[in-house]
């Protein structure tokens, strides 16, 4: 080691290939938690070391389950990439999850080996799998992460597996906005492709910015992590990325928009990556103003719907920077569309367009290509879509079909191929025969200047079939009548509320920043 180049043991496609080069980082910090710093060079012997140890004690062999269920600690990082790095499959928990959801992804996964923080491993005291714990109590019969490190040699090199671009890599469980989170198996090569294409993205951004790349790119990118580690924006938009381009990830236990501002300043912050609301929060705290944000550059946002307000409040509040809108799935390994800089002040209500590895087309039922401009399912198609699900062939059969994913979004291109979200096909209130988009009666409401947050529903109504409702949070008072006159100029009579909810605190969100319009439904109308 020591900048001297090296021969490539594995080749791109395996994540061991991703491992050894960001090794050659060296002393560069890698991950930044709090008062602790794990360089590029500590962190591949640690990963290396775990990866033997999983294997030597564990008895870990290519294609085993191990799982991993914490919050956002550099120890979620080590123990994910000593997993691939070992041959298994790693199949990251939710950290959220109560015991029984836990118990789930466990027993669906067959995990053999459980790599918990305290909190999570206290959860389940009923465990079959071997426990390693991390940060927290060690319940009998688990041993502690240092235990099972031991002693980290400067020469330890990784486990000799055979690995080929299509083995599986990981398990990751969708947010499961629309039902029972599914087990997204995902290869080597999405990973692979994952960090090169969000580099590619990133770079576009900056540029379309009229930036200097070597602001947010390189070894002076500093990037906030806001959005957990068991997500595909977290473990692959910002993390793997990280990884590839040699910056640092700034670790946050959990998200909170005053802490975030304190970070910026302090850890000279040059992007951040997270969901819409993180930035939606940031621009509404009261102290934005206080601290130095001058550092930050790249605010990247996706995996939820992002109100149109959203660029506008970022251009006035957080003038010159370089905001982009990412579409992604679980099942597409993070960022599949994108919409940057020009373009995204153009049409600030599209997604963008296509990644560069990443195949589009807006297809009918019998998925057939619509014409241009009109409404479809979206479907994909590239290296970064999944293998498909885990245990399920059923939902795999369903959703990819011929080589293409459909992904249960309707949507629409135009004819410079710039990709809108319509809504989720399952996001849809059918007044009448008519349907009504509850995404885009979302965008209208957030225009009004009272209005925070939104979540649009669909109220049952025996002659219509369904009515729409809306639960607002407001930052001022406002009558329903005042917010239906607002929406008049603005949509047609059919899609306006007919009923709206005001909610004082924060609408129930999922750690990906989606609403849980199923939890919300049941609150305001009971079932
Ligand atoms: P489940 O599939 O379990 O119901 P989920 O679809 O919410 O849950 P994810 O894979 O985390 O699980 O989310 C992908 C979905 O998020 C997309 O299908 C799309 O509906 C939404 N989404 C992602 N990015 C964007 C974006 N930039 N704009 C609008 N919607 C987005
Ligand atoms: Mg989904």
């Amino acid at each position: 080691h020591g900048g001297t180049v090296k021969t490539w043991k594995h080749a791109p496609g395996d994540f061991r290939a991703l491992l050894e080069t960001s090794r050659l980082h060296g002393d560069k910090i890698f991950l930044s938690y709090e008062e602790e710093h794990l360089t590029y060079e500590e962190h591949f012997r640690r990963v290396a070391t775990l990866a033997r140890r999983l294997v030597e004690e564990y008895g870990i062999v290519k294609g085993d389950r191990v799982a991993v269920a914490m919050r956002n600690y550099p120890e979620w990082v080590i123990a994910f990439s000593a997993t691939l790095a070992a041959g298994a499959i790693a199949v990251p928990l939710n950290a959220w999850w109560t015991t029984q959801e836990l118990e789930y992804g466990l027993s669906d996964s067959g995990a053999k080996v459980l790599i918990a923080d305290g909190e999570r491993a206290a959860k389940l005291p009923g465990l079959t799998q071997s426990l390693i714990v991390t940060r927290g109590e060690v319940p009998e019969g688990a041993r502690s992460f240092e235990d099972v490190l031991g002693a980290v040699e400067a020469d330890v090199t990784l486990p000799a597996v055979e690995l080929s671009p299509d083995d599986p890599a990981t398990i990751f469980y969708t947010s499961g906005t629309t039902g029972r989170p599914k087990g997204a198996l995902g290869s080597h090569r999405n990973l692979g492709q994952s960090p090169m294409t969000v580099a590619y993205s990133l770079m576009r951004a900056v540029l379309l910015a009229g930036r200097d790349p070597a602001e947010t790119t390189g070894q002076r990118r500093v990037t906030l992590l806001t959005v957990p580690l068991f997500h595909v924006t977290g473990c692959f938009s910002v993390m793997t990325t990280t990884m590839f381009t040699g910056g640092t990830v700034v670790l946050m236990y959990k998200w909170d928009a005053g802490r975030a501002l304190e970070l910026i300043e302090r850890e000279k912050i040059t992007g951040m990556t997270g969901v819409p609301t993180n930035v939606w929060q940031l621009l509404s705290h009261p102290d934005l103003t206080k601290f130095d944000v001058s550092s930050l550059v790249g605010l990247g946002y996706g995996g939820a719907p992002a109100p149109p307000k959203l660029l506008e409040r970022i251009t006035t509040q957080l003038p010159n920077r370089a905001p982009s809108n990412g579409y992604g799935m679980t099942e597409t390994t993070a960022l599949a569309i994108g919409n940057s800089g020009a373009d995204y002040l153009a049409k600030p209500d599209s997604i963008g367009l296509p990644v560069a590895v990443v195949e589009v087309k807006i297809a009918d039922p019998t998925g057939d290509e619509v014409p241009v401009g009109e409404i479809g399912e979206l479907c994909m198609r590239g290296p970064n879509v999944i293998l498909g699900y885990w245990n399920r062939p059923d939902a795999t059969a369903e959703t990819f079909v011929n080589g293409w994913l459909h992904t249960g979004d309707l949507a629409r291109v135009d004819d410079e191929g710039f990709v809108f979200i319509v809504d989720r096909a399952k996001d849809m209130v059918i007044r009448g025969g008519e349907n009504v988009y509850c995404a885009e009666v979302e965008a209208a409401l957030f225009e009004h200047p009272a209005v925070d947050d939104v979540a649009v529903i669909g109220i049952p109504h025996d002659e219509l079939g369904e009515e729409v409702g809306a639960v607002v949070r407001l930052t001022s008072p406002v009558s329903p009548e005042e917010l239906q006159a607002f929406l008049r100029e603005r949509i047609a009579a059919f899609k306006i509320p007919v009923r709206f909810w005001v909610r004082e605190g924060e609408l129930p969100r999922n750690p990906g920043g989606k609403i849980l319009k199923t939890l919300l439904r049941k609150e305001v109308l009971g079932s």
